[in-house]
């Protein structure tokens, strides 16, 4: 089941792994839009990880909607209400006791959540082309557990953020590039992926 201490041990495993890799993330960002993503999404997981510390959750659904909510209070540019809608709309949805196949119904409502507040579709070189396979990964391995649901998530996100690279960014600031926006990963989608890394890591 995906407790309360699964959760956060998840928010706690995304912050140490986007401090690992910000640099990265703003540099894919210096690239094609403003250069900083590594540090929005840094501020944003250090931020939930201390909301987390003093607040008392009895269930995964409440420890996620706190990650939500605190995204979007502490993340200035796109993605901190992305994400932050992300996690909220995962947190509301997901039931006190959460086995494989509730939390594949909550990444999905996740996912529904960015699409109607960023309008994003497959193939416009956002998040969404990494999240989107990861949610349909998971909820086809969800039958399997857990771990494996992750872990199959985990490698779609990876395949998602790759294939963003040729792709010309049709929202967001890379949007204002036009074709110069290909050649590129999109670092919305580079980080997704780590979000779901993050997830298969302490799945197991
Ligand atoms: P900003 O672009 O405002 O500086 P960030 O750099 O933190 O915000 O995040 C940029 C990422 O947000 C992009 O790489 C892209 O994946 C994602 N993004 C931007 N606009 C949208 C959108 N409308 N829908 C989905 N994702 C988006
Ligand atoms: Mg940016
Ligand atoms: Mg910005």
């Amino acid at each position: 089941d995906v407790d309360a201490d699964l959760a956060r041990a998840w928010v706690a495993a995304v912050a140490a792994s986007v401090t690992a890799h910000a640099a990265e993330l703003t540099d894919l960002d210096a690239a094609i839009g403003d250069g900083d993503h590594g540090v929005n999404l840094r501020r944003g997981f250090d931020a939930a990880v201390a909301a987390l510390a003093g607040f008392e959750a009895d269930t995964a659904g409440a420890v996620l909607t706190k990650t939500g909510t605190t995204l979007v209070s502490k993340v200035g540019g796109a993605s901190g209400p992305l994400y932050g809608s992300l996690f909220r709309a995962l947190g509301k949805s997901l039931p006190a006791e959460v086995d494989a196949v509730a939390f594949g119904d909550g990444l999905r409502a996740g996912l529904d959540a960015i699409v109607r507040l960023g309008k994003a579709v497959p193939g416009d070189k956002t998040m969404v082309d990494a999240l989107t396979p990861a949610v349909d990964a998971y909820a086809a391995a969800a039958p399997a557990g857990f771990a494996a649901a992750a872990r199959a998530a985990s490698a779609a996100a990876g395949e998602g953020a790759a294939a963003t690279t040729p792709l010309q960014a049709r929202k967001g600031r890379a949007s204002y590039l036009g074709e110069r926006s290909a050649g590129h990963q999109d670092p919305g989608a580079t980080s997704t992926a780590l979000i779901f890394a993050a997830l298969a890591a302490v799945s197991d």
